[in-house]
Parts: structure tokens; C-alpha cells; sequence
């Protein structure tokens, strides 16, 4: 099986080539896309409108496999949570969360994550590597059709998954090349067909990649600000020290102009005593003013090792206020499947083999990388 070619790993483009390889025509790319993506078939007897021969030849050099489940948990309030091995002790996460007349799919982009801030346990973690396309997308095809499944299948219109966040594990504007592919599948129309105002990308700034984005695959944007000056921000997002907030800031008004959506939502994790006082917030209104925006607060999901505290309920709204006072649109993120973790990278931290990660951390001192945070930049 793993020594077949995996077609999660293409596009449409890419599996129009893989069937030229074959001898085949394009149209028949696009029934087996349709198949994969739009059935969850996996099973190429089972697709029915190719030709017997086409199928055998599928059968000897060809599958579909997406990353095994390791555990899978559905919290109370039903949002539900795949630990997915990706090989090497290596483990990512895929969240899907339910909410009245919508359902998103949060998904990883790697194993691991080199921007290393403060307050991610992700980060904490070390970067392992980047996630194949198919790893990628598998967590969608995997997720929406085990939702199909739980359900009993779906009505006529019905959808399982109706957005998508690229808000797991890893810097998805790190993994550029992987990532970019698996969008493009979750636009398709003969695979996912979500618009591009429903998959949002979260990055921790990689200005010259925000551009790139807006040039090859502009969806929804978000930015992780979570401090509202460079001296904090340096400290809590070290890729800061490359790319500060002057020119992430011009970046975000770049990529508006050719944005799905007219504003960039700014995710700001509060973290108690460190940025969520009032001040911070004049800072946060003043900093992006002239950028249009909408604020995402993420109350600080704890780790033991972080050594950070969530800040204070009656903070956050006061904080809140603040910004809603100015007339920017500011949610407050509720937290959902708190019994089960279902927070970036908590629990495929518990798998990680933890000796490797702490080699490569000596590794990485001895050549000065990781004394400033970054790696693989
Ligand atoms: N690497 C990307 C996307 C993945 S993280 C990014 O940083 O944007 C998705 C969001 O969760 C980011 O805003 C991130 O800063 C936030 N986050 C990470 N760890 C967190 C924690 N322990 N508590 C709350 N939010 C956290
Ligand atoms: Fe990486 Fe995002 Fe975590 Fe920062 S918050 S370490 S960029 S996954």
C-alpha cells in the first residue's frame, strides 16, 4: 500500500498529469476526483463509471490514504477531535467544531512548529516537518466523512463541514507548497467546493508569504497579533524580530486588496498580566488603524510548562470593551471541548517522543538557531 502513489497527494491539475502518466484522458481525472472527494471513496472497485481496466490499473499502483487515527474524542458539547499519526512518533491534530448552522474543521499544517511563541504548546514542541498535501487534505476527506458516517449520510444540500481553518498545528505559510494544493482542493468544486471566505488561513506573520497568498490563493485572512508592540511581540512571537509589526501591518493592507473578505481578523491571545491590560488595547487601536480589521480574543489555553496564566474573564471584557468602544467588531472565543484538550497541540504532545525533540533542541543550540526562536525560516 505505501509504496503505491497516494492520490490525496494531488490536485486537480496534479491528477490530470497523474492520468496522462496512465494513458488517460483528463476527463477521467475529474470522475476520480469526484469520486474521492465528493464520495470518500476509497475503494476503486467501487467506482463504477471508470473503465474495468482503468480500475485494475488503480488497484496495482494507486490508493488513498490519509494519516491513521490514533484516538478520536467528542466532547460534550460535541466538538470532536482526531489525534492523527503522521510516522516517526509524529502526531497532528484535527479538530471539528459544531455551532448552529455551521461546522469547522480546524486542521495542521505541520508536525510541530518552528516559530516557537511563548504561550503555544506547539511550539514548545520543536519543529519536526512539514505535512505532506495529502496528509493535509486526508484530514478533511477523513473528518467530513466519518461526520457523514456518525450521521447516517445526508440530506439533499446538507453539509458536514462547512469551513475550514488552517489554526492547528504548525505555520501553514511555512509549508507553503503543501499547504497552497490542499486549498485549492478545499475550493474545488468537484471536490469540497467551500468558497473562499470559508477557509481561513492563521498565520504568525511571514510577510513575504502573506504576499505570495495574495498572489496565488487569497482566502481569509487571519494574523496573530497578540502583542500590540514590537518590544512584547518580540518576546511572545519571535518571528517579530524578522518580520515587525510596521511591515506586517503594510502586508495585511496588501492582501486586502485582493482578499475574499474586506478585513483581516487579528487573533490576540490573553495572557494574564502580560498583554491584556487597558493600555494594551489603546496600543492595539492605535497600531491598527488604519488597517481594517476585526478583533478575535482567545482566552490563553494553560499548559504546565508555559509558566502563563489565562487572563481573568471580567479583563477580557473589559479589554473587549475597549476595542468595541472604538467601533472595531471583537468576539471573545469561547472555549469548546475543554474535557478533551481540544486546544493547539495539547494533546499530541502527550505522544511525541520526547527524546528526539530534545536532541534536536541541543542540535539547534549549538549552531545558535534556537537562542532566537526561529528555525527553518
Ligand atoms: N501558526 C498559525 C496557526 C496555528 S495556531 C498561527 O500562529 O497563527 C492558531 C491560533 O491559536 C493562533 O492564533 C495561536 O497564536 C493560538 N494559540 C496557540 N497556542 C495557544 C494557547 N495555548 N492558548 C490560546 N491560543 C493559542
Ligand atoms: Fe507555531 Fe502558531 Fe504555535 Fe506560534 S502559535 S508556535 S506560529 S503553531
Amino acid at each position: 500500500m505505501t509504496d503505491t502513489v497516494n492520490l490525496l497527494d494531488f490536485d486537480a491539475a496534479g491528477l490530470v498529469a497523474y492520468c496522462a502518466s496512465l494513458g488517460e484522458k483528463s476527463f477521467r481525472a475529474r470522475q476520480l476526483q469526484r469520486w474521492i472527494h465528493h464520495g470518500g471513496v476509497s475503494d476503486f472497485d467501487a467506482m463504477t463509471d471508470l473503465a474495468k481496466s482503468l480500475r485494475d490499473k488503480l488497484k496495482t499502483c494507486a490508493s488513498i490514504r490519509h494519516p491513521a487515527v490514533l484516538q478520536d474524542h467528542t466532547s460534550a458539547d460535541g466538538t470532536r477531535k482526531w489525534l492523527l499519526d503522521v510516522g516517526e512518533g509524529n502526531a497532528v491534530e484535527t479538530v471539528y467544531i459544531p455551532e448552529q448552522g455551521r461546522g469547522t474543521l480546524c486542521v495542521s499544517s505541520q508536525a510541530g512548529c518552528a516559530v516557537n511563541c511563548r504561550f503555544c504548546s506547539t511550539g514548545k514542541q520543536g519543529f519536526s516537518r512539514n505535512l505532506g498535501v495529502g496528509e493535509i487534505i486526508g484530514q478533511l476527506w477523513m473528518a467530513e466523512f466519518a461526520l457523514r458516517a456518525a450521521r447516517g449520510g445526508l440530506a439533499p444540500g446538507e453539509r458536514v463541514i462547512t469551513n475550514v481553518v488552517m489554526m492547528g498545528m504548525g505555520e501553514p505559510l511555512l509549508n507553503f507548497d503543501a499547504v497552497v494544493p490542499a486549498m485549492r482542493l478545499m475550493l474545488d468544486d468537484h471536490a469540497y467546493g467551500l468558497s473562499r471566505r470559508r477557509v481561513t488561513l492563521s498565520t504568525s506573520g511571514v510577510v513575504p508569504m502573506i504576499d505570495r497568498l495574495a498572489a496565488e490563493l487569497p482566502v481569509a485572512l487571519a494574523v496573530s497579533l497578540h502583542a500590540p508592540n514590537d518590544a512584547l511581540r518580540d518576546e511572545l512571537v519571535p518571528l517579530n524580530r524578522k518580520y515587525p509589526l510596521a511591515q506586517l501591518m503594510a502586508a495585511c493592507n496588501r492582501y486586502l486588496r485582493v482578499a475574499p473578505r474586506d478585513f483581516i481578523t487579528f487573533e490576540y491571545c490573553m495572557l494574564d498580566g502580560i498583554n491584556d491590560s487597558d493600555e494594551h488595547a489603546r496600543q492595539l487601536l492605535a497600531l491598527t488603524r488604519d488597517v481594517p480589521c476585526k478583533f478575535n480574543l482567545i482566552p490563553f489555553n494553560p499548559f504546565p510548562e508555559s509558566g502563563l496564566l489565562r487572563s481573568h474573564p471580567e479583563r477580557i471584557k473589559q479589554f473587549a470593551q475597549i476595542l468595541i468602544d472604538a467601533g472595531v467588531v471583537t468576539t471573545v472565543r469561547r472555549t469548546r471541548g475543554d474535557d478533551i484538550d481540544a486546544a493547539c497541540g495539547q494533546l499530541a504532545g502527550e505522544v511525541r517522543d520526547r527524546t528526539r525533540v530534545a536532541e534536536r533542541r541541543r542540535r539547534d543550540a549549538r549552531t545558535g538557531l534556537a537562542s532566537i526562536g526561529v528555525r527553518a525560516v
